[in-house]
């Protein structure tokens, strides 16, 4: 196995513990391919239940990761949309199929363990039924254009994704349907991440981590560990909003925050603060840690770790701490995504953006990778950047484990062709059989 880069001095946790992952998957290595269902055939810009209902075809997409030797295989279960693509009784699920439990039973016939991520804090439909538990902005501001004020919930226009409306649905008749979606077009399409989609947009909420949002998620976790025949569970936006610093400051947070910290201690600018919400999303993390390991104390368990500074973003923004959140959950799972930033495909500007971010994504692991305390599988890229791109993501972003990579629809033939060489060449088949 070829790896561009020995992390090993910059691990600080025992890799022996990669052994409660690998065993409990009963593999050498991982290699995973995820697929968002809700996100149609391309990119991720776009929000398309249609694709999700009747044309995502199960079969052919692990026929295809069998050929290309994926031993894992991690689906989006819940989405920032807030969809729930399984037989639930508690959720919404606008697909109306059983997308996991069709993907249980293909796996069942081969090499293909199933591991789940899931959407927590983010959640449009959730913010629209229920904004009550929405989180709060503490002070006034603006972003995108949009003016808020102290006390707004904090429901805004979504930034990644678009909808069409499918042929013959009248937006009346669509909103009925998707009730967060609003009447405002984005008509023209950037290079820059944010504005790559086109069609209308939908809002989107985060939700407070100190709300009843939680009981509802903890009971949803709790659905699919029984019902479904998992091997890992991960949660993804186990965090705050990264776009404000001034969320959430609702009146129970509020309430809680000076029961435990004191009436003197000062809300948004104190390390006070930063210590609370960090605590807030780590007893997020026990919760889910808990509701899995009570059903199956086989099913591991992972977070999704937004990497970038330290202090500016990743505690005081996001009130993720590494350190907590890694002890607490099996697998932390950074996501490594400098090509996302550019691509030479657009053009030799967006090439040296996308080589930027990667020197910076390097550089800001080799600085804080010691903060993991137990097993990091980083997911990288392969939509929206080249072959060459995906390839020097997957060697240098392997920290030991194996690599996750995403997603499947927008993956070009080229870059198939790419990921079953690598599998044969620079894993090894023999890493990556299931005993
Ligand atoms: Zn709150």
């Amino acid at each position: 196995m070829k790896r561009k880069f020995d992390w090993s001095e910059y691990i600080e946790f025992d890799t022996k513990k990669f052994e409660i992952v690998t065993s409990a998957l009963g593999v050498k290595r991982i290699y995973a391919m995820g697929l968002m269902p809700v996100r149609g055939v391309e990119g991720f810009r776009k929000l398309d239940y249609e694709f999700a209902e009747k044309k995502l075809d199960v079969i052919e997409v692990m026929n295809k990761l069998d050929e290309c030797h994926f031993n894992v295989f991690g689906l989006v279960i819940k989405d920032t949309d807030g969809a729930c693509v399984w037989d639930t009784d508690l959720g919404w699920n606008p697909t109306e199929r059983d997308i996991l439990g069709e993907f249980c039973d293909a796996g069942k016939d081969r090499n293909i363990k199933i591991m789940v991520s899931f959407t927590s804090m983010n959640d449009a439909y959730q913010g629209n039924l229920n904004p009550e538990r929405v989180s709060v902005h503490g002070k006034n501001g603006k972003k995108y254009g949009i003016k808020y004020r102290k006390g707004d919930i904090s429901t805004h226009d979504e930034g990644e994704m678009r909808i069409d409306l499918p042929e013959n649905v009248s937006f009346k008749e669509y909103k009925a349907k998707v009730p967060f979606l609003t009447e405002n077009i984005d008509k023209k399409q950037g290079k820059v991440r944010g504005a790559r989609g086109t069609g209308y947009i939908p809002s989107t909420s985060f939700m407070c981590p100190n709300s009843a949002h939680v009981d509802y998620l903890v009971d949803l976790i709790k659905e699919v560990v029984k019902n479904y025949p998992i091997k890992a569970f991960t949660a993804d936006y186990i965090r705050y909003d990264g776009s404000f610093t001034d969320v959430c400051a609702c009146s129970r947070c509020i309430k809680k925050f000076r029961a435990e910290f004191g009436e003197k201690a000062k809300i948004l600018k104190s390390n006070d603060w930063i210590e609370f919400k960090t605590n807030t999303i780590a007893n997020y993390a026990r919760k889910v840690q808990t509701a899995v390991k009570d059903i199956d104390k086989n099913c591991l368990t992972g977070w999704y770790s937004q990497v970038g500074p330290k202090k500016l973003v990743t505690l005081k923004r996001h009130g993720q701490d590494w350190k907590k959140l890694s002890s607490i959950l099996d697998i932390s799972i950074p996501m490594e995504y400098p090509y996302l930033a550019g691509t030479r495909d657009d053009g030799i500007f967006w090439g040296l953006i996308g080589d930027f971010f990667y020197w910076y994504f390097v550089r800001n692991m080799k600085k804080r990778i010691h903060e993991y305390k137990g097993p990091v599988l980083a997911v990288t890229n392969s939509v929206e950047c080249n072959v060459q791109e995906m390839l020097k993501q997957m060697r240098t972003f392997d920290f030991g484990l194996g690599i996750a990579v995403f997603k499947y629809f927008g993956t070009t033939d080229a870059q198939w062709i790419a990921l079953k060489e690598y599998a044969e060449k620079e894993i090894g088949l023999e890493n990556l059989i299931i005993n």
